[in-house]
């Protein structure tokens, strides 16, 4: 075992607005790009915003997404999905949802109606996971689970608890199915806690401090909102929160094939992109009543 050295800590760039409902930093690609990050193409975080009362709710209409998953994790408030496999569904505070766009699939992401209608804190994080070319044409999928459907690992002497969202932690499995090895987690640790992770030194691993913050290693303090990159030097780090934090940890195999990105579609050729959008005009991806 080998410890893994931090390459930066990375502060939350300036905001943008997807649709007019998610307030977001772009760290993947916008920061660290994505073939650095693969197999994760994409994280867009909320970071914790008031978004005041709304009796229209706020939100990104219907579009595609071809070739990946999107990742959707709730932090704070609840996000209603409408998909074109006919899928409806809200994702509750602290719940996940793993949408595979695989072939194609035309979704919509809104604030739920009742969260709108209240307003209140927001805060959550999509992820692109790429698919390996083999799987780009898989049918497309639905995974949602609430917060009490993720699986955890105790810490022991109450330092807190590590929600599997995908992968493993400590032998037990994450709630997610996935198309490679991919595992995303949520440290709750208590302050003064400590919680140590493993994972193979080619992948690709990063944090993303949600709440409080994190001494990693013992020696590299990172705060609230920033994102923590790992080099691809050793297997093992350790997080010890110094207040109560929540840490999303994300490490995947690199998906070793071309990426092709356009706009919602994520491919390994252009011919395959150039399709994509014709599938797509010709209203392939079916249609949201
Ligand atoms: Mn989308």
């Amino acid at each position: 075992m080998t410890r893994k050295s931090t390459e930066a800590i990375i502060s939350p760039p300036l905001h943008h607005f997807v649709g007019d409902g998610f307030r977001v930093h772009n760290f993947i690609p916008g920061i660290v790009p994505m073939h650095r990050m693969s197999p994760f193409l994409m994280l867009d975080y909320n970071s914790k915003y008031y978004f005041p009362p709304s009796v229209k709710p706020r939100g990104v209409d219907v579009h595609p997404h071809k070739g990946f998953e999107t990742v959707t994790i709730a932090y704070k408030g609840r996000i209603s999905h409408h998909d074109s496999t006919g899928n409806s569904d809200v994702i509750e505070e602290g719940g996940v949802q793993w949408m595979t766009a695989g072939s194609g699939i035309l979704h919509k992401e809104y604030h739920e109606k009742e969260y709108s209608a209240k307003g209140g804190d927001f805060q959550m994080v999509q992820l692109w996971v790429n698919l390996p070319s083999r799987f780009k044409e898989t049918s497309p999928k639905y995974q949602g689970f609430a917060s009490s459907e993720i699986p955890f690992y105790e810490l022991e002497n109450n330092q807190g608890i590590i929600e599997i969202i995908s992968g493993e932690y400590e032998g037990f499995q994450g709630a997610a199915t996935t198309f490679s090895p991919t595992h995303l987690l949520n440290a709750k640790i208590v302050s003064g806690g400590k919680a140590s992770f493993s994972f193979p030194s080619s992948y690709s691993t990063a944090l993303l401090i949600i709440e409080g913050n994190a001494l990693i290693n013992n020696e590299e303090f990172a705060r609230t909102d920033h994102f923590v990159l790992f080099k691809n030097d050793g297997t093992d780090f350790e997080i010890e929160a110094k207040e109560d934090a929540i840490v999303l940890i994300l490490s995947g195999e690199p998906i070793l094939e071309p990426i092709v990105a356009h706009g919602p579609f994520v491919m390994n050729t252009s011919a395959q992109i150039e399709q994509a959008i014709l599938d797509y005009k010709n209203g392939k991806f079916g249609s949201i009543t």
